[in-house]
Formats: C-alpha cells, structure tokens, sequence
C-alpha cells in the first residue's frame, strides 16, 4: 500500500493537538518539519497539498538537488551535520540552520552571509545527552559561546535545537528535552533576550518534546513513512 501522506500528516496533527492540551499550549505554537532527507520531490508536492511548508534537509549535497525539483513554495531548513566547505551552499539553499556546532562554523556561515549580503536565522545544535554518535555542542560550551556566537553580525540565534537519545519508551528522554529547555534559559539571561525556537521531538518522541515547550517538531518517518532503506544506508545514516 502506498504511504498516504496526507493522512499521516493529519494524525500527526491531531497528536500535537492533544499534547498541546495536556500542556496548556496554543497548536499554533508548535511548527511541524517534514524531514524530507532521502525522500523523492513528489512526496515533497504532497506534503505541501496537505499544508505543510517547513521542510527539513540533512544534507547540502541531496538538497541542491532536490529542491529546485520541487514546488517554490516549500520552505527548507538544513538540519543535519554541515562542513566548513559547503556553507557557501548552505546559505544559498537553505532559510535556517539549525545544526550550528561550533563558533568555527558559525564564523565561516557569518563570512558567507556578509558574501552573498544575506541576515540567516540560526540553532544552536546540542548533544545534551552526549552522545559519542551525534554531533551537537556540549551543554558547558554553548554556554561559554553563546556571547561570541550572538555577535556575529550577520547570524540571528532563534534558539536551540537537539536530537534525543533513540528509547522505545519517549517518556525516558523527557529529562533531555527540559535539559534544552533549561539551556535556553540560560542562554537568554546572557543574551538579556527572549530565544523564540526549541526544536526537539521527531517520530518516536515528539509529544513529550511538545509537553516540555518544543516550538518545532522534526518528523520524517510517521510522516513519509519508513526511508527508502539503502539509500540511507549507504549515506551512513
Ligand atoms: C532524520 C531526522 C529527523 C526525523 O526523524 P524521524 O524519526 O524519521 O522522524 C529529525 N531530526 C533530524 C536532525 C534528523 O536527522
């Protein structure tokens, strides 16, 4: 049977209803990301009919090509790990980073930015669990950063993002997602501003994300269905 896109999308939409009523939140507070990394243009157009608009791209590489395959109204974001030397094509492909790692990164996105005379809205990536499999900054050394980082000129911190540990059980990494919660806060005391955006949550654990204050719900899987597996694979996923 064929993946129906657009019913998923509505079940999905119905859970972030409910958490956001256990919560005592707006639904409109929370975005929902389709992570659309290996899946094909056209589930891309069926996405977008059934109204989304903020997708979500692990790669430079399959976004450059992926994206001008696909209706101009969708809205991409980079979320996966970034290299140095594809940030020139990262600012011109994509309306938010949300994986920044490092200040080195942040500077090289800065550069190319004052290039091409373009502002970028970024994320701080977090390894709050510190996990040796993923990137993402070390709680202690955002916070030693986040000064230099909300410097830069041609970057805007929006807030933080972060991957949780993979658990059959999502209620097991609820301490993950208050950990970023409260990192946020310490980032807005030293920044003396509000931090609009805490992306957390993804298939398996986006309604206690969503109880604990995520703004954006990264969802690829309960969304597209399963991704085409070899693919995958073989990009090392
Ligand atoms: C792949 C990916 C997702 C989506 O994961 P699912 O479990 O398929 O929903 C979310 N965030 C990031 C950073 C990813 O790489």
């Amino acid at each position: 049977m064929p993946v129906d896109i657009a019913a998923n999308i509505a079940v999905i939409r119905e859970r972030i209803a409910a958490a956001c009523a256990c919560a005592g939140r707006d639904p409109a507070s929370v975005t929902l990301m389709a992570v659309s990394k290996f899946q094909p243009p056209e589930s891309v157009s069926a996405a977008l009919d059934a109204g989304i608009t903020c997708f979500g791209e692990s790669r430079v590489q399959e976004a450059k090509t992926k994206i001008p395959l696909c209706p101009g109204r969708a809205r991409w974001q980079m979320i996966g790990h970034l290299q140095s030397n594809k940030c020139r094509d990262a600012v011109a492909l994509f309306g938010m980073i949300q994986s920044v790692d490092s200040l080195a990164l942040a500077q090289e996105l800065n550069k190319q930015c004052e290039k091409a005379a373009k502002t970028l809205p970024i994320l701080l990536e977090v390894n709050v669990a510190g996990e040796a499999s993923k990137f993402g900054y070390a709680p202690a050394r955002v916070l030693a950063e986040f000064a230099e980082l909300s410097r830069l000129p041609r970057l805007e911190v929006h807030g933080l993002m972060t991957i949780a540990p993979y658990s059959p059980v999502p209620e097991r990494v609820r301490p993950v997602f208050r950990r970023l919660r409260d990192l946020r806060a310490e980032c807005e005391q030293i920044l003396g501003a509000p931090l609009p955006q805490l992306s957390m949550g993804m298939s398996g654990d986006y309604e206690i994300a969503i109880e604990e204050g995520s703004t954006l719900v990264r969802i690829g899987t309960a969304l597209f269905g399963e991704r085409p597996k070899r693919t995958a694979e073989a990009a090392g996923e």
